[in-house]
């Protein structure tokens, strides 16, 4: 068996090292942004930081926020590709654009560098999975200009892996390919290993069965790191199943190990992270906190105190694995975006989705959030699994209802539908619907 990790050097890097290491990478890049980013020369004029005045870690605070509306605000005012770009467009190589609910998706640039950095710390995560070169891979993300695809792909290349390129196939041809080649590794959304599972189910074939597959990883969606999301996906694919958080404008930055801990590290080396409180100051070991990461590895566009509005806990153990890395407990926790507020209670719909997977006769689901009679009110409709008895779908309601009232200190409206009934996903799943800002999609 070869190295349990793909860079131990780093990965098991004492502090003092990891942290030398650090501060040259974000002195340079700090000194780069400020002399050849336009945006960023306004910004740090603006706010009166001089780069050299960073001379350790602990200086950092003293640099801007960055957030995802300014970059977008950027690029409308300097179409296309705004100004935030610090290297001569020659020199990029890739266009990215984020996935965007709202409005026009963000494009991001890498030069050849930047775009290595990007999936050969993903390739580290994926050997911390398990996947190695005697695997096969199938990345079933699409194929477009959305990074998730590409990642995966030069990833397991980078691994020396044989990998399947299905971006442009369907779920019928990518179920054929599972059945007919040796793949060992699968990397799809959450959402979309639960589709694919329920498809397979339809058609008689049982995956964990029926293919090779021993790992899957999952991004895109925080579902991996939800247990009872984890357990039914590997139930479905007789896989271990991995969560890799990523956001396209900093890194595939984060990785669980084969401990299976609970622990999400960082690549540390790539993008240093922050957790801060409310109040904007770093919050200590066993808290939680909004994550911002400053880019130590990206030329092209490099972000500083990126605002990610991802909440994460910062862990206060070591993991048995061995590595050195700053870890949080379980992955991304929360998104401060999706927050919503139900007569004065803060509700996340992360944690609906850990209170109602548990239970298995829940096949899809959908969180409405409405208006009713001038009270705000929370409705989950469920599709049941077609193998749930007709007069067991009351006391399935029931049971739902208890729970969630339990688990989230309100009372919340429960319909269980016709099998098949509710929307399926096959990328980013959108199952909450919030009526009282929006007009139902
Ligand atoms: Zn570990």
């Amino acid at each position: 068996m070869a190295s349990r990790y793909l860079e131990p050097r780093l990965e098991r890097a004492s502090r003092a090292v990891m942290t030398r290491l650090q501060l040259r990478r974000l002195r340079a890049q700090v000194a780069h942004a400020a002399r050849h980013s336009p945006f960023y020369r306004r910004k740090l004029r603006v706010a009166r930081v001089d780069p050299r005045a960073l001379r350790t870690l602990e200086d950092l605070p003293r640099l801007p926020f960055t957030t995802k509306d300014e970059l977008k605000e950027n690029q409308a005012r300097r179409p296309p590709w705004g100004d935030v770009l610090a290297v001569p467009l020659a020199d990029v190589v890739r266009v990215h654009l984020t996935s965007a609910t709202t409005g026009r998706p963000l494009a991001f640039l890498d030069t050849a560098s930047d775009w290595y950095g990007f999936y050969h710390s993903y390739a580290r995560s994926l050997h911390a999975f398990g996947v190695r070169r005697t695997d096969m891979v199938m990345a079933a993300f699409s194929y477009g200009p959305w990074i998730g695809y590409w990642s995966g792909f030069h990833a397991a290349q980078d691994l020396g892996a044989l990998v399947y390129p299905v971006g442009g196939l369907s779920t019928e041809q990518r179920l054929d390919a599972l059945l007919t080649y040796p793949i060992t590794v699968l990397g799809c959304t959450p959402s979309y290993a639960l589709f694919l599972a329920e498809q397979a189910a339809r058609k008689g074939i049982d995956l964990a069965r029926d293919t090779k597959l021993r790992v899957t990883w999952h991004t895109g969606e925080p579902g991996a790191s939800i247990p009872a999301t984890r357990a039914k996906i590997e139930a479905a694919f007789g896989a271990r199943a991995y969560d890799l958080p990523g956001l396209t404008e900093i890194a595939a930055w984060g990785f669980e190990c084969d401990a299976r801990a609970g622990l999400t590290h960082v690549h540390e080396d790539y993008v240093y992270p922050e957790v801060l409180d409310d109040e904007e100051r770093p919050v200590k070991p066993g808290e939680r906190g909004e994550l911002v990461f400053t880019s130590l590895y990206r030329r092209a566009m490099p972000l500083l105190r990126y605002r990610t509005r991802d909440v994460v806990q910062l862990a206060d153990r070591r993991c048995p694995c061995g590595r050195t890395l700053v870890a949080f407990e379980g992955g991304v926790l929360a998104r401060l975006d999706d927050m919503k507020k139900v007569r004065g209670i803060i509700v996340y719909p992360r944690r609906i989705e850990e209170l109602v997977r548990p239970h298995r006769d829940v096949d899809e689901f959908q969180i409405v959030f409405r208006r009713r009679d001038g009270l705000d009110d929370v409705l989950l409709r469920i599709d049941p699994s077609p193998a749930l008895a007709l007069a067991e779908r009351t006391g399935l309601g029931e049971t739902l209802a208890k729970d969630l009232h339990v688990g989230l200190g309100i009372r919340v409206s429960v319909e269980v539908g016709e099998p098949g009934s509710l929307p399926r996903w096959d990328h980013k799943a959108r199952r909450v619907l919030d009526e009282r800002t929006e007009v139902p999609f």
